[in-house]
């Protein structure tokens, strides 16, 4: 039923929309009943209002964390006004009923972004709001409750349309929105806690989610979806800017996570670095003296793939390079940063999309993965493993050269963010042949040095670049045959992690192959 708004509890901490809400609800002849700081911006206004002190008889106490918390409050918000008993109970105890409750919490999920200290976040946990936000919500047969100051306009319009009252329908929105409202509030809480007390993912029992954009479509356009951040606010797709270009679309943002977390692998201090991201997948990743030059280098592992790509750099976009991109179509490219000869090159390109992030990720900061299945989803720590050159064990008669370990290295690093089966062949700093989520690692391998032969016809190259390559697998080789399709393909030296009850074979393979082989001890399954 139509229910009127007569009595109206505003208690904001964001107090953007504040003063015009209060004056249109006091035009409407609402009573405005409200705590200590937004009383004091609306009567400064000239809003008429009443202090929540004065109704429950009780100052506002200990440094706010009791305010609203009363009987006076929460019997106004939860009576139900067509119950006698409810109805008596009020009369006896002289409760007036609360018909609109209009509040936004303590800036927690800020706080904690902005890196405040342990006592700051814990003091800005809202206690009184989520209450209230809580008991309006539940007696939403009676009560508007507005936690967002995006919805007041449509409070007014909704009142305007009922003669001042509010329609069940838009009270149930609204009380919908008040319990995913609250629900969030405390899942940022106890992430936040869980990660000061650095808890892992099987015990940390509840995730945050905070919608951050409702998207054109999902994978494909008869999905609906939305794009939802989890606080983290690490560097990346979810907190780049975007400087130009249509709207990301769903894959958009899933590729470009993909290229970014990649090239983040290649800190600054090493040297530009590039990544083009087709389908989640790498199709040319590579380093260079120059960002153009890597740029260049990535393209040509597979130009084929690279129309229509996502690109990565782990530095800031420059006017040759950005020139270059533009030769072919790209989706995204993102960046730390892009220099005014960037821009100006790429504005006009009015679709291409520009994202700017702070900075790299870390790969090795932890974090959670998560992946839906029927019912459910997975949660593990984010695959932030890493092996450096003293971890590595050689385990063939041949030794790889330094050349070949840095290779070797960077093969394993790029396989690290291919599909499983993952084979990448890379030489001079860069990938030449990736064979990414095929059902056999014989395939990955065979598929990565098709495509470099089709390459080396491309580019018009005396032999593929997988002669004399570095090869890495994701994963150990079960049976010699994968191996030996590297071997074929020309690798010369192969890094993977071992662990297979037949590394006695496989290893022997290796030699007899006259290859250099090393082991990692460490998987790198990406599914
Ligand atoms: P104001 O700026 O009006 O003084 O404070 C508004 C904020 O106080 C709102 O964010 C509201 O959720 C919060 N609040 C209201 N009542 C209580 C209470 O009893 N305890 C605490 N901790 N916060 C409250």
């Amino acid at each position: 039923d139509l229910h009127p708004v007569r009595r109206a509890l505003i208690s904001v901490s964001d107090k953007t929309g504040l003063i015009e809400l209060g004056k249109a609800l006091d035009q409407r002849g609402v009573e405005i009943l409200s705590t200590g700081g937004s009383a004091k911006a609306l009567r400064e206004a000239g809003v008429a209002v009443r202090d929540v002190s004065e109704v429950t008889g009780f100052p506002e106490m200990m440094d706010g964390r009791v305010k609203t918390l009363h009987p006076m409050v929460h019997g106004g918000l939860l009576a139900l006004r067509d119950n006698a008993d409810h109805v008596a109970a009020m009369e006896q105890h002289g409760i007036g009923p609360i018909d609109l409750l209009v509040v936004n919490l303590y800036p927690f999920e800020s706080t904690v972004a902005a890196g405040a200290d342990y006592d700051t976040c814990v003091e800005n946990i809202d206690i009184g709001g989520p209450a209230m936000i809580r008991a309006a919500a539940k007696n939403h047969a009676f009560v508007s409750v507005v936690v967002d100051v995006e919805d007041y306009g449509k409070l007014l319009g909704d009142m305007d349309q009922h003669n001042g009252a509010t329609c069940p329908k838009f009270r149930r929105k609204l009380a919908q929105k008040a319990y995913a409202r609250t629900a969030a509030y405390d899942a940022a809480v106890s992430t936040w806690m869980a990660d000061a007390i650095g808890l892992e993912a099987p015990k940390r029992r509840a995730f945050a989610g905070t919608l951050a954009q409702t998207l054109r479509y999902g994978e494909n356009p008869h999905q609906k979806a939305a794009f939802y951040t989890d606080g983290s606010n690490r560097p990346g797709v979810a907190t780049a800017r975007q400087l130009q270009g249509k709207e990301l679309s769903y894959n958009n943002i899933n590729d470009t996570d993909a290229a970014f977390e990649l090239v983040s692998e290649f800190a600054p201090g090493d040297g530009p670095a590039c990544a083009i991201i087709k389908h989640a997948n790498p199709c040319g990743v590579a380093r260079g003296a120059t960002l153009t030059e890597a740029y260049a280098k990535a393209f040509d592992c597979d130009r084929t793939s690279a129309f229509g790509g996502i690109v990565a750099l782990n530095r800031p976009l420059d006017g040759a390079t950005a020139e270059k991109i533009t030769e072919i179509f790209t989706e995204v490219v993102i960046a730390p940063g892009a220099d005014d000869d960037a821009r100006k090159v790429f504005a006009a390109k009015k679709n291409l999309r520009l994202l700017v992030t702070e900075g790299l990720a870390d790969p090795r900061s932890p974090g959670l993965a998560w992946r839906q299945v029927a019912g459910g989803f997975l949660v593990q720590d984010r695959d932030n493993g890493h092996r450096a050159l003293d971890d590595l064990r050689v385990v063939t008669r041949k030794a790889p050269t330094d050349a070949q370990m840095a290779d070797l290295l960077f093969a394993w690093t790029v396989a690290k963010h291919v599909k499983s089966n993952a084979i990448v062949y890379a030489r001079d700093g860069a990938t030449v042949g990736v064979g990414a989520g095929q059902m056999s690692r014989v395939d990955s391998a065979l598929i990565a040095a098709k495509k470099a032969e089709r390459m080396a016809e491309t580019l018009g190259l005396p032999a593929p670049l997988t002669q004399g390559s570095a090869v890495a697998s994701d994963a150990f080789f079960p049976f010699p045959d994968g191996l030996m399709e590297a071997a074929a393909a020309g690798a010369s030296c192969v890094i993977q992690p071992g662990g297979s009850m037949r590394d006695d074979e496989v290893i022997a393979a290796a030699d007899e192959a006259g290859l250099a082989m090393v082991l990692t001890g460490m998987r790198h399954f990406r599914h």
